[in-house]
């Protein structure tokens, strides 16, 4: 497969899970987390498929498209390993959809971030409430969630509170 294909095959994945969990949890009340605005991407089809929902933004240098920068109110700044204990204190069990997408080529850095980021989200998640992220972070009692038809296992993870 080409790195062009892999690309393209990564980013329907990724809308695939992201389209799934917000049909899965649109009965449920909540806020969006997004981890990991980068060039706004993802943060704007949220915008689209979770609209009415608040939508909170992790993410330590904004370096977006300017239509998919988050007012200030909507963005905490910073490392999420110090934004993300913060914002668990105001926004426990409030969250509907939590979605991280802020691996990189570094797979050990990943394990870490991934181990540090996991305790929190049955923290903050609804009842319900779907968790999807690029890299696994299974916490005990989390549902994993079928993968939507076509995406790879291990391309994308979608794990529920129940
Ligand atoms: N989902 C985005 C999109 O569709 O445009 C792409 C996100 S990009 C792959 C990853 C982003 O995570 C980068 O903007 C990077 O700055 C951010 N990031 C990585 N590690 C971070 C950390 N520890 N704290 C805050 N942001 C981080």
């Amino acid at each position: 497969m080409s790195r062009l294909d892999s690309a393209i095959r990564r980013l329907q994945a990724q809308r695939a899970c992201l389209n799934a969990a917000a049909e899965a949890v649109a009965d449920r009340p909540g806020v969006v987390f997004e981890l990991g605005l980068g060039n706004g991407r993802t943060y704007d089809h949220l915008r689209e498929s979770c609209a009415g929902r608040e939508i909170f933004v992790f993410e330590r240098q904004v370096a977006a498209h300017p239509d998919c920068v988050p007012d200030d109110a909507h963005l905490y700044l910073g490392d999420v390993l110090e934004t993300l204990p913060q914002a668990a204190e105001r926004f426990a069990g409030q969250v509907a959809l939590l979605h991280a997408d802020i691996g990189t080529g570094d797979a050990a850095r990943n394990a870490r971030l991934a181990g540090a980021i996991q305790p929190f989200l049955p923290h903050l998640l609804v009842p319900g409430g779907i968790a999807v992220t690029d890299q696994e972070m299974p916490w005990p009692d989390a549902e994993q969630v079928a993968l939507p038809d076509g995406v790879a296992p291990g391309r994308y993870f979608l794990y529920r509170r129940v």
